[in-house]
């Protein structure tokens, strides 16, 4: 048995149970000329290729049309044509995969039919498909996870997770990350332990092995002992019982002791984490992350249809309740399959969100009337993220224009008083609030970018993980700033960032006059028990005395209090 701890954990809770590694290998298209008699041996792997890759797709065609299209193309006469042809001509199975798709790739993506030169990606994803069936190599990592595991790898980017079956992740370890890394928001929302940080883990696992991991204290148990899971297996059955008690304590009104109302919301990702949240008593959804619904995709961006049947059944499960869908906020640690981001030194501060959107407006008013025409079904608002200027917002906003007149012309209804509000996650956008707060519906406070970009500390960099802190005063008097402008123009301050979700900060905020409190999921239950055994009076000077401080030792010394 060995022993390791660690500081950072993203989501508490202990797991119990067998390692399931995550290995990428590095791919590499092995080319290489034949001799004549290899020939029946080559066609017979490609062959033998296609129909692993056909079967692949036949199974994922079960659960979206998309892939349909794509089994269409592994089994296309002309390529199949076109592959054995260069065998022949004494090429190996992947060079004549490989190039006789990137050919029909080129002619398709050339022509002015909009349907072909759709065709053009998804046979990038068959040539893929099929040079990792040859090489025998399974493209997706989890496609081995058939048995509920600890979940081990050196980072988790947020594809991954938008590829997993949560059903049998019985927590995350990872090298990499931060607790506002997307791995950690979705271990919380989904109630699964994660630890981030843990230093060499992939070395000293492998798969199969039995771990234990305590998320609270940070303590990891490799190969543990009988009497250690047993502990273990004692202190999560008590864990998971005071979850119990406080989950029954949430169906209480979110007042505070003297009588003081606050509003908590769940942040979310897909439908699936909407029917999670309408469990955890939340009073709305504060945050949809749109950008998991691009995620999800992997040929191309989703349509104008695809998104709106999304955001449809999105409005009517919230029903009354405010739903708050952010525009596509990708880009930073945000890739997708189907789309090349231009090259950058510095991602997080480069084209991402809305600057990608304005970039692209045909693309960004696709999603816009996706919204518009799901607005009358449910109470959805608009949130614009990363914006940094008023001209941005007018540009976003001109762009919203031209879709209401678009789908008025065409007789098609949606709610024309449709919220429109922003995230305040950006510098700029602090010292601008007054300015913002009077063009607004509503402001949402995104603590994980304002605290990277105000304290000039990468989020997600493990070397610095000690300077990112949201209670640094210069991230608490920025929020107190936002919150005062909201206020003097009348508008409402929410935050979705992590720190909203952060039991020790969540009295701070309330005597801020923070009037939404949108988190993950899992946090609602703590951060509502909290609060309703709270005093705002009291609250409100706390708040007052911590604005006042200079240096993070003394804000945390007067919570601890
Ligand atoms: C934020 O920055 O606080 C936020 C909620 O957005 P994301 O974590 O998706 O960047
Ligand atoms: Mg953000």
């Amino acid at each position: 048995m060995k022993k390791i701890s660690v500081p950072t954990a993203a989501s508490k809770g202990y797991a119990i149970g067998p390692v399931y590694p995550v290995i990428r290998r590095p791919f590499v298209v092995n080319r290489r000329q034949i001799r004549p008699e290899e020939v029946e041996t080559e066609i017979g792997r490609y062959q033998a290729a296609v129909e692993t890759a056909a079967a692949q797709l036949e199974k994922f065609a079960k659960d979206s049309e998309i892939f349909e299209a794509h089994i269409q193309l592994v089994r296309d006469v002309a390529l199949i044509e076109g592959v054995t042809e260069k065998i022949k001509e004494g090429n190996n199975a992947e060079a004549a995969v490989e190039d006789t798709a990137d050919e029909f790739i080129v002619i398709f993506g050339s022509m002015d039919d909009e349907y072909m030169r759709a065709r053009s990606d998804d046979l990038k994803d068959v040539k893929k498909r099929l040079l990792y069936a040859l090489a025998g190599v399974e493209e997706n990592p989890f496609a081995g996870l058939d048995a509920p595991s600890v979940i081990v790898a050196e980072e988790l980017t947020p594809s991954d997770t938008a590829d997993m079956d949560f059903g049998k992740v019985l927590g995350f370890l990872t090298e990499e990350g931060s607790v506002t890394s997307h791995v950690s928001i979705i271990a919380k929302g989904k109630g699964i332990p994660c630890l981030i940080g843990v230093k060499d883990i992939c070395a000293q696992t492998e798969k199969g092995m039995t771990v234990v991991m305590d998320a609270g204290t940070g303590d990891i148990y490799l190969d543990p002992t009988e009497s250690v899971i047993e502990e273990y297996t004692q202190k999560k059955q008590q864990f998971e019982e005071q979850e119990r008690i406080m989950e029954e304590e949430s169906r209480n009104p979110s007042v505070t002791k003297d009588g003081h109302g606050f509003m908590l919301c769940a942040n979310v990702g897909n439908i699936e984490d909407i029917k999670d949240a309408l469990e955890s008593q939340m009073e709305g959804i504060g945050l949809f992350r749109s950008e998991f619904v691009y995620m999800m995709k992997k040929d191309g961006f989703p349509t104008e249809e695809e998104q709106f049947e999304i955001y449809k059944e999105a409005a009517l499960l919230a029903g009354e309740k405010e739903l708050t869908i952010r525009t596509l906020d990708i880009g930073g640690d945000k890739g997708l399959d189907y789309f090349e981001f231009p090259k950058e030194e510095n991602p997080f501060l480069g084209c991402r969100a809305i600057r990608l959107c304005l970039d692209m407006p045909d693309m960004f008013k696709t999603q816009l009337k996706a919204l518009l025409r799901a607005s009358i079904y449910g109470n959805i608002r608009i949130m614009y993220p990363m914006l940094i200027s008023v001209e941005e917002l007018e540009q976003a906003n001109g762009l919203l224009a031209e879709c209401k007149a678009e789908l008025k012309e065409q007789g098609i209804s949606f709610r024309e008083d449709i919220e429109v509000g922003m995230m305040i996650e950006t510098p700029s956008s602090v010292v601008m609030a007054d300015d913002f707060a009077q063009r607004v519906d509503f402001f949402s406070i995104g603590t994980n970018d304002l605290t990277q970009y105000l304290l000039a500390v990468d989020r997600g960099n493990q070397n610095i993980s000690s300077l990112y802190d949201s209670f640094h005063p210069a991230v608490l008097r920025a929020v107190k700033h936002v919150i005062d402008c909201a206020h003097a123009h009348g508008i409402k301050a929410g935050m979705c960032g992590e720190f909203a979700g952060n039991v020790q900060a969540s009295e701070l905020l309330l005597g801020m006059g923070l009037d939404e409190f949108s988190m993950s999921a899992g946090s609602i239950k703590d951060v509502k028990y909290r609060l309703r055994n709270i005093n705002y009076e009291e609250a409100c000077g706390l708040a007052g005395q911590a604005v006042g401080k200079a240096t993070l030792k003394e804000i945390k010394e007067l919570l601890e209090k």
